[in-house]
């Protein structure tokens, strides 16, 4: 057990952690009373600003707010990815303090799943999970819709936060709440970037110097072909975004391509979709990298 208390002295408030569902539970239960409305902030620790942008948003939003914090193995299609992730509780309690959330869940693999085994959500994904990530992460989003099916379960939100930085997701966390029919309303915020524009993202820190500068490739390559879209074709777009990426031979593109942001469909051209979205995965020696950016359209 690792309930305890963190006060924010300049807020005055204080921000309780639990490692158990019945404790926190319980905890929500009194603070929410019988008609607070609780935000919901899932995250797998190693927190950075494109996290605490979500909690801000929340406190905003909700009279209580719950970040969890849980590496969920069953998502990890790479066990040394699963191994090597980062995992840095106490700082990441540090960094939550200065904006207070009422409660912070980080459970031990087992809470989330217990031997007696849990009921899976039953789901069908479609598309979904056969382009893109879904594609080249075989059954990462059964992992995904596993666990934020069991902490929706567990906190019962009125509204959960997700990063547009993960947009796959993201569109895979709404159809899972719209087919269980979840009174959950889920909020999107933005990708919230480094000063050179790469995404913010836990894995970063496994970069070495020499890989975190290359980097920026990624992001400065899908703003590349952003501010192009109309003057170039979307072939062409692609494969010098790619060239770019890939031109110093420390990156290796995985995908890069261009869908439709609403049912995530690729398309072959910028005319083919109201709201073109490039996405891609990138492979920066041994860590994956991933980002995504909207095509905005009528801005002339
Ligand atoms: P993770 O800890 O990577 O599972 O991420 C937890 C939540 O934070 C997810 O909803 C992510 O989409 C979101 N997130 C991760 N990186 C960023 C970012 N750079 N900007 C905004 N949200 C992010």
């Amino acid at each position: 057990m690792i309930s305890h208390l963190r006060k924010n002295e300049h807020l005055n408030k204080e921000m309780q952690v639990f490692d158990t569902i019945k404790e926190l539970q319980a905890a929500i239960s009194i603070q929410k009373g019988t008609s607070k409305k609780v935000g919901f902030v899932p995250t797998m620790g190693a927190l950075h600003k494109g996290h605490l942008s979500l909690v801000e948003l929340a406190l905003k939003e909700n009279e209580v707010v719950v970040v969890s914090i849980f590496v969920n193995p069953t998502q990890f299609n790479n066990p040394d990815d699963l191994k090597n992730y980062p995992r840095t509780l106490e700082s990441d309690l540090e960094l939550l303090k200065d904006l207070s959330p009422d409660f912070v869940f980080a459970p031990a693999v087992d809470e989330i799943y217990p031997a007696k085994g849990i009921v899976k959500p039953a789901v069908n994904l479609g598309l979904l999970e056969k382009t893109m990530e879904g594609k080249h992460r075989p059954c990462h989003f059964n992992g995904v819709v596993q666990v934020v099916a069991r902490l929706f379960e567990i906190v019962q939100p009125d509204k959960a936060y997700f990063g547009s930085k993960d947009f796959q997701q993201l569109a895979v966390i709404k159809e899972m709440t719209r087919q269980l029919k979840l009174p959950i309303e889920i909020a999107s915020g933005e990708t919230i970037r480094d000063a050179d524009g790469l995404a913010m993202s836990s894995r970063n820190v496994l970069l070495s110097a020499e890989q975190r500068s290359e980097a920026s490739g990624i992001s400065k390559a899908l703003f590349y072909i952003r501010d192009n879209w109309k003057v170039k074709s979307a072939a062409e777009l692609c494969s010098e975004a790619i060239r770019r990426i890939e031109k110093n031979g420390l990156m290796k593109v995985e995908y890069l391509e261009l869908a439709d942001s609403n049912t995530l469909e690729t398309i072959h051209s910028f005319d083919q979709s109201p709201v073109p979205r490039i996405f891609t995965a990138v492979q920066v020696g041994k860590v994956r990298l991933i980002d995504n950016i909207g095509i905005i359209k009528g801005d002339d």
